[in-house]
């Protein structure tokens, strides 16, 4: 890789990797910047597309590829989105065929996570929950001071155990576990102790309803504090 570049595919004006082009026709490569994965890291993604040659790797890649198409509609006037990521997540499992259910859940969503479950269980699956103060270990426990506890000094406070989480699920074999609203960090961590099948149904915004692209479509006005400079 050429020194002090990386991939910014974000800044991409190009998207050569997107073209629209007719089956046969050939992307033109050499047009993508300097910056582009694929003219910095080709060995890289020469070694990763091999991956999809396991045939579990290639269904699974192509039942989600199937469930992205089936997520639009084609109708006169154009195309059309079709379905929430709830149907979506509803749709895929059953694709793969999955039947029991995970979903580790911050106590914040804890309503949500028993409407997810009703949803769920009412589609035919058998879905285990696991909250994220689980263990009822406290807070102390991971170098928590009193002066950091949310609740105040003096309260007993139970950590977040994004691994216990994990650990339960893993141990269920769930054929998918779902996580939903876990606080950043503690979700860093479930992702990195889960080591069965996981998706994401919501990631936590307390502020945006959990819906954290609300500020970076706010950044232009209200949320320009964002966008400030910060030495
Ligand atoms: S892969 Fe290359 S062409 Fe595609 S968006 Fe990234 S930089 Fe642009």
């Amino acid at each position: 890789m050429a020194k002090d570049l990386y991939p910014v595919c974000a800044r991409c004006t190009k998207v050569v990797c997107d073209p629209r082009l007719k089956v046969g026709e050939e992307p033109h490569l050499n047009e993508a910047p300097a910056f582009c994965p694929m003219k910095l890291m080709p060995e890289v993604i020469a070694e990763a597309i091999t991956e999809y040659d396991k045939p579990e790797v290639k269904e699974f890649a192509r039942l989600a590829s199937v469930q992205e198409f089936e997520c639009y509609e084609q109708l006169p006037e154009g195309r059309r989105t079709k379905i929430p990521r709830v149907e979506e997540l509803i749709q895929f499992a059953g694709k793969c065929g999955y039947k029991k259910l995970g979903i580790a859940f911050c106590g914040g969503l804890a309503n949500e996570a028993r409407i997810l479950t009703d949803i769920l269980e009412h589609k035919g699956f058998t879905v285990a929950s696991v909250r994220c103060s689980v263990g009822a270990t406290p807070k102390e426990r991971i170098g928590i001071k009193e002066e950091e506890k949310i609740a105040g000094p003096g309260w007993l406070e139970t950590m977040c155990s994004p691994i216990i989480q994990a650990e339960v699920l893993n141990k269920l074999k769930v054929d998918l576990a779902i996580m939903m609203g876990l606080c950043i960090g503690h979700d860093t961590l479930f992702i990195k102790y889960c080591r069965v099948p996981m998706t994401v149904i919501a990631v936590k915004d307390r502020v945006f309803g959990h819906n954290p692209m609300a500020a970076l479509y706010l950044s232009g006005s209200y949320y320009s504090r964002l966008m400030t400079k910060t030495k």
